[in-house]
């Protein structure tokens, strides 16, 4: 993978562009992909940006959201943009399969291919890029890139806005260690250029209905368990549970951070039954790395604190084996 910065011939003159972030994209993968959007618009490109699955409704705010494709609604258009573009820009994930339905498409397209991630890992499929899993968000990462280019200038609210949100909710609201210096920094260059912060927390964080708290209340009384000798704590949700509430996989959003906010809590899971797969997502605090966990058991990976994964086990076999792991490895 050659630097980013190498990247910049070939930005010189109008492109086609082709931005896409993860299946299930969360305020990071959203953020980043539009303010490069906005960005790159800018600068006089053609961007066509498209999520491998819906946009979550707490980000339908975002300035730009109505200009992403979701893949799942429209294939045809997006795997046109896809084919039609001269270059590739793949955010806040390294390895195509996080794209899911769009893997193919993506392994067999020729363009010149360029990274802009902060997960462990990456896989050998970029040409150009840059990878730092020290970095906060992939959103502090296209700031970056765009002060790399000499365009802080072009930062404008919209971009602001959408930087913002990345960073905010990749950082828990600034409060975990990937939080640098830099962060702040990059937040304070945000405000000074107009960027009304309290308005983001609102439109991210107050926006529950009041089911979504009932099912909190009913998640935290019934559906965790906490195991001291392990420091750990487990949640998990069958179909039923979210069927009992209809909530949706967005409202699922931060439940997993719960349990650490419990004393002496290091190790939170949850397991979720999704329609055709059981999904589990890891936090941690401190020196276990969920990563390696997520990769070692469970078909995943992500951050050191943050990561996820599949299994093709049945809902309560994942739950048993699960089990059976943190009696094995005994974090603490
Ligand atoms: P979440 O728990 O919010 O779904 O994901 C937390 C982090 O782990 C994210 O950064 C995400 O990219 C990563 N992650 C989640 N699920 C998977 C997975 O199935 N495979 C890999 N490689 N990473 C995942
Ligand atoms: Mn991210």
């Amino acid at each position: 993978m050659q630097p980013i910065k190498d990247v910049f011939p070939l930005l010189e003159s109008p492109k086609k562009i082709f931005v896409v972030a993860h299946h299930k994209p969360d305020g990071d993968a959203v953020g980043s992909m539009l303010a490069l959007y906005h960005y790159l618009t800018e600068k006089g490109h053609t961007v066509s940006a498209v999520t491998p699955s819906a946009v979550p409704e707490f980000l339908e705010w975002m300035p730009g959201v109505r200009e992403l494709v979701n893949y799942e609604e429209y294939q045809e258009k997006a795997l046109k943009a896809l084919d039609e573009s001269d270059i590739i820009f793949g955010l806040d994930f390294n390895d195509f399969s996080r794209t899911k339905h769009l893997t193919e498409a993506l392994a067999e397209a020729t363009q010149p291919k360029v990274l802009i991630d902060h997960h462990l890992r990456p896989a050998p499929v970029w040409d150009y890029g840059v990878s730092i899993p020290e970095k906060s968000s992939t959103s502090e990462m296209v700031y970056d890139f765009i002060n790399l280019a000499g365009d802080n200038d072009l930062i404008d609210t919209d971009i602001a806005e959408c930087i913002y949100t990345g960073v905010m909710t990749d950082t828990g609201s600034f409060r975990f260690p990937v939080t640098t210096g830099d962060t702040h920094r990059l937040v304070a260059d945000l405000i000074d250029k107009g960027l009304k912060q309290s308005k983001i927390h609102e439109y991210v964080y107050d926006t529950w209905s009041v089911t979504r708290m009932h099912f909190v209340g009913y998640v935290l009384l019934e559906k965790m368990e906490i195991f001291p000798q392990y420091k750990a704590g487990l949640i998990t949700l069958s179909k039923k549970d979210l069927k009992l509430f209809n909530i949706s996989s967005g409202e699922l959003e931060g439940l997993v951070n719960y349990p650490l906010s419990i004393a002496n809590i290091r190790f939170a899971t949850i397991i979720t039954e999704r329609g055709d797969e059981v999904k589990l997502s890891f936090r941690s605090k401190g020196d276990f790395d969920v990563s390696t966990f997520a990769n070692k058991y469970f078909n995943g990976g992500g951050h050191f604190n943050a990561s996820g994964g599949r299994s093709n086990m049945s809902f309560e076999e994942t739950v048993t084996s699960f089990k059976q792991i943190l009696s094995d490895i005994h974090p603490r």
